[in-house]
């Protein structure tokens, strides 16, 4: 069997990966991108890319095709619901985000970074040395086995990252599961469809949202994998019905998946070894409320960044990613930081701002179920987000 000889591997054809490639195509390294699906392929997604994720995209991969949008184009902001049906809209620090169609904008990074993609190939197995990697592929179908030799591998898979599973075993049993889906409905909503709705209640699981796609009503329900995920999800729709006049004629669509929500959440994250490189939500990347893709984007131009600097310089890709990582890490953990939300603004809409609008009853009322609400991630401790990288290490164990 012949082997396929190259100085970067990325696994994973999505922002992530189109990031990486971008550095290291551009530096003039040669780089191939597997990818299971066919592109353009599909991905379950709400599609709010915030204003720091829609700078980068446009800064280096151009302005996306018309088809990389949903209708409405634009989101003015998040919408956080309350129990009692309270809302408090938050728009985006610079003004409106793009809503996009992860299908076309996903392609259209990936053919801007102009990385070599093998589509129909799956991930298998990985062997690594001091000198360089090898990883075992075959083409989905067909079965056929494909071996791949490269200086550097970049774990670009997502949240079920099979390279992590590989490089770390135990890996997989040590952090929470969760399940997210979403369906679709025709229906009538009594919220600006131009706003992505968030609600902030302990009893609706842990990231429960509405907003308006091409026509369509979403609502999506996430709680933790082994809980009763359609029960929860009716209680979703209940509360719609009850607090925002959802009015349902009928369900069209309806998806799901399993996530690693909730690894920024706890700050523990996997940033690979022996020349892989983990990165985007494999490593553990998401903003709050679920955002990733401005993460994925910015951790994955820093793999590809620390693998071109140490071709240039003769160094340690690893040891180069760890420590340039880290302004990721802290952005990401920040945003669950309490020190900071109180005396920093550690996301892209002003959470302080928004609250200090309302009478004080509804200030208390809202501040206490924010509480509530993020006192139910098992596994989060409100020191997690402050301890450093090195600290965590220390204290904590190897993640
Ligand atoms: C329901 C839902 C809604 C979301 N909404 C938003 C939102 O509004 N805004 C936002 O910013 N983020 C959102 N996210 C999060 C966002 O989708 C992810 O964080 C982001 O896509 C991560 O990007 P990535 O490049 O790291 O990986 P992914 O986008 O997951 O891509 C991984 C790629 O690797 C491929 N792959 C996986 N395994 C293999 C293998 N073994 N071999 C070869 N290829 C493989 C996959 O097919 C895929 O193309 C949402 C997530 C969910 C589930």
């Amino acid at each position: 069997m012949s082997e396929i000889q190259t100085d970067v591997l990325i696994v994973g054809a999505s922002l992530a990966g189109a990031a990486a490639a971008k550095r290291t195509v551009d530096a003039g390294f040669r780089t191939i991108t597997i990818e299971k699906k066919e592109l353009p392929r599909h991905k379950i997604c709400s599609g709010i890319l915030s204003p720091r994720g829609y700078r980068f995209l446009r800064e280096n991969f151009g302005d996306p095709p018309d088809a990389a949008f949903h209708e409405p184009k634009w989101v003015t902001g998040v919408n956080f619901l309350f129990p009692n049906g309270l809302q408090l809209p938050m728009p985006f620090i610079p003004g409106p985000t793009p809503h996009i169609y992860r299908k076309f904008a996903d392609h259209h990074v990936i053919k801007e970074s102009r990385t070599e993609v093998h589509e129909h190939v799956e991930f298998r197995d990985i062997e690594t040395s001091a000198r360089d990697v090898v990883v075992r592929a075959r083409r989905v179908g067909s079965g056929e086995a494909i071996v791949y030799r490269a200086k550097y591998v970049i774990a670009a898979d997502g949240p079920r990252s099979e390279v992590v599973a590989k490089l770390y075993p135990a890996f997989r049993d040590s952090i929470y599961w969760f399940v997210v889906g979403q369906k679709y409905y025709n229906a009538d909503l009594d919220l600006d469809p131009q706003w992505f709705h968030f609600t902030i209640n302990s009893t609706l699981g842990y990231y429960t949202w509405s907003h308006l796609e091409n026509g369509c009503h979403i609502v999506g329900y996430t709680d933790e994998h082994g809980e009763p995920w359609p029960k929860g999800h009716a209680k979703a729709v209940e509360y719609f019905e009850q607090h925002h006049g959802l009015r349902i004629r009928e369900e069209v669509f309806k998806e799901g998946c399993l996530e690693n929500f909730g690894m920024s959440l706890t700050n523990n994250f996997v940033f690979g070894e022996r020349r892989v490189l983990v990165t985007g939500q494999a490593a553990g990347f998401l903003n709050m409320m679920a955002e990733g893709m401005s993460c994925a984007l910015h951790s994955g131009a820093i793999a590809g960044e620390s693998i071109v600097e140490s071709f240039t310089r003769n160094g340690d890709a690893n040891a180069l990613y760890d420590d340039l990582i880290q302004s990721e890490r802290k952005r990401t953990v920040d945003q669950w930081n309490p020190l900071k939300i109180l005396f920093d603004n550690p996301h892209e809409a002003d959470l302080k701002a928004a609250i200090a609008k309302f009478p004080m009853t509804d200030r208390i009322y809202m501040v206490r179920e924010m509480l509530a609400y993020v006192r139910q991630f098992r596994g989060y401790h409100w020191v997690a987000p402050i301890l450093s990288a090195s600290a965590k290490r220390l204290f904590l164990g190897r993640y």
